[in-house]
């Protein structure tokens, strides 16, 4: 664990920033999980380290297995160290124009991750330094983050950010987190404190409009003009509203905007004297070409969409895979604005960090592995297995060895496919397979349903279900998986698979947004180039049980298949490599000559 920068220290004794201080409290409300273990050993091994990989040379009892009665899950044992991931991905060949670029969100991975998109800003500021350019994130000092996973934290600036008729005292810090440098916006009031991301006992639309606001107020303060503002969905939506109709006609001249959209489930629906908090007049947003919620015109009052607003006023739109850009002009409350913006909409699909989702350097598995050398990966599925009793006994059989595993790794909200995911349970284990569910319900009825489930299925022989959220356990999973199972109901991009594949899981995936543009169907003649997973259209159960079947029945039957198969999409190239470069050409045509 690396030690507290002392500037950091001497502030925290000096200020009141003090209650800042909760490492591991996230995690610790993590392991509130439903897979009940009577307490036995206490182990202290560290997992990470190179390993024997050949199973049939290991000699497992030398092994120090783990065991669902280890006091410590076996995710949960120390690791060698977080911040493997401060070094860049490898990028020979440097851009020829070099830009400033600022991505100002809500979450960063990996200290501030919820899902995806997290993931998508470390990834994609981490594949933009790697080219040469300069970038930072600028993000709220959300309460939870755990300070000893950022490097050099520094107090920078101390400036006031307008909020509701006050001046808010507002704390900006600096500091590097997986290798970008990062502005922490910190005010001195309610927002953004709590032990999650979201979810806090404060108005979040009011605080984001604040952190929208404070991101722009501290470039002023500071005189930072870079060449593209990069912000991230509803949340900092309102940002290029008050750039263009505020701030570029104070002192910044220079940025030009660029949205991404994530998910377009969340509009941001403002009112509008809630738009007025940040300092604009809502009222004059109302209007059908602005950012008036077109889901309430006609009622009374008339509200806003922050997404909305965002979309009309950024220079570019971008949206994470190009069928989700097809299906969000197509259907949903937006469509008419995206069609209106169609010329500046473009759908690039994400790539992931393949120096931070590395099977042959991952420090969270027991043992590495690539597609030379896929031995390690038998290791980690058996660990798996062991550590959450899927195993019968202590030995190692083939048997358990050919169980096919499937995982899935998701929030569980309705857009995942609920119903799917709990059919899987049942299917998988009439198909004789195992399967694991990794999942954190925001809604308290579906968080009982999977608790119900969990407590009727995790004493048996072949099912799984941990209502968490581990960074941890999700990279053993992916290493141990046979199967990594996404049956969306739709999915802007989904990065589930695209994590899988790489750790030589075969992914079955329903066909909607970015699962379409990722995953093709091994059973498509016209295809066979492209084909690497089991597809399915339909959203009922018989079609789910059509590409579980045909996976299950080639993993069992045609072995040599299924390791083609596998080889092949361990060896694709889904890194930012590729698509870093796409939003490149997108930051360069809309900046300021
Ligand atoms: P979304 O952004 O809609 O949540 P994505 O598939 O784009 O879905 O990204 C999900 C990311 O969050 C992946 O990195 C996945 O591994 C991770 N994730 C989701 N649920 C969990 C969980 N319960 N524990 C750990 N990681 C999770």
């Amino acid at each position: 664990m690396r030690v507290v920068p002392m500037e950091y220290g001497k502030l925290l004794s000096a200020s009141t920033t003090s209650s800042l201080w909760n490492p591991r409290r996230k995690l610790l409300k993590a392991h509130n999980f439903k897979f009940r273990i009577e307490a036995q050993t206490h182990r202290t091994s560290q997992v990470g380290i190179a390993k024997p990989t050949n199973l049939t040379h290991l000699d497992i009892q030398g092994f120090d297995w783990p065991s669902p009665t280890d006091e410590i899950p076996f995710w949960k044992k120390q690791f060698p160290s977080w911040d493997v991931n401060s070094e860049l991905p490898s990028q020979q060949t440097k851009d020829s124009k070099l830009m400033d670029i600022v991505h100002v969100t809500a979450e960063m991975a990996p200290i501030a991750k919820v899902g995806g998109l997290g993931d998508v800003v470390t990834g994609l500021a981490r594949a933009c330094l790697s080219r040469g350019h300069t970038v930072h994130i600028m993000l709220p000092f959300y309460e939870c983050i755990q300070k000893h996973q950022i490097n050099n934290l520094t107090l920078i600036t101390t400036y006031n950010s307008y909020h509701d008729g006050n001046w808010i005292p507002t704390n900006a810090y600096h500091g590097q987190v997986s290798g970008i440098p990062v502005i922490f916006i910190e005010p001195s009031n309610q927002f953004f404190k709590g032990h999650q991301v979201y979810g806090g006992s404060y108005n979040e639309l009011e605080a984001y409009l604040f952190f929208s606001r404070a991101c722009l107020e501290w470039m002023q303060v500071t005189g930072t003009q870079p060449d593209i503002i990069h912000v991230h969905e509803w949340q900092v939506g309102a940002l290029p509203i008050l750039y263009w109709d505020m701030y570029h006609y104070l002192s910044l001249k220079k940025p030009r905007i660029v949205l991404t959209i994530h998910n377009m489930e969340h509009y941001g629906e403002c009112r509008q004297e809630q738009l007025s908090m940040c300092g604009l007049d809502g009222s004059l947003y109302a209007t059908f070409d602005k950012a008036v919620d077109d889901r309430t015109v006609g009622h009374n009052p008339e509200r806003l969409s922050l997404l909305k607003g965002g979309i009309v006023y950024s220079n570019a739109v971008v949206t994470v895979s190009p069928t989700y850009l097809k299906e969000t002009l197509c259907s949903g409350w937006l469509s008419s604005t995206l069609l209106r913006n169609h010329d500046k909409y473009f759908g690039i699909v994400n790539g992931i960090d393949t120096t931070m989702w590395n099977p042959s350097t991952d420090v969270f598995l027991p043992s590495n592995f690539d597609v030379k050398n896929s031995e390690g990966k038998k290791l980690c599925k058996y660990y798996v297995q062991r550590g959450l009793g899927l195993t019968s006994g202590d030995h190692l059989t083939e048997t358990t060895l050919k169980v096919p595993l499937v995982i899935c790794i998701t929030r569980l909200v309705a857009q995942k496919g609920l119903h799917l995911i709990t059919h899987a349970i049942k299917q998988v284990e009439e198909l004789g397979g195992q399967m694991i569910i990794l999942g954190k319900a925001s809604d308290h009825r579906v968080e009982r349903e999977f608790e119900d489930l969990a407590d009727s299925l995790n004493q048996g022989p072949s099912i799984r279900i941990l209502l968490m959220y581990s960074e941890e356990l999700s990279h053993l999973l992916y290493a141990a998986a046979d199967i990594v199972l996404v049956p969306s109901m739709y999915e802007p991009c989904g990065l589930a698979q695209i994590i899988g594949m790489r750790y030589g899981a075969v992914p079955v995936v329903r066909k909607t947004g970015g699962l379409a543009d990722t995953v093709f169907d091994i059973d498509d003649q016209s295809n066979h180039e492209m084909a690497n997973g089991f597809v399915f259209e339909g959203i009922d159960e018989a079609s789910l049980n059509f590409a579980l079947d045909r996976a299950f029945a080639c993993y069992r039957n045609k072995p040599e298949e299924w390791n083609c198969i596998v080889k092949k999409v361990m060896k694709m190239d889904n890194s930012w490599n590729i698509t870093a470069g796409k939003y490149i050409e997108i930051y360069e045509s809309v900046a300021a000559s």
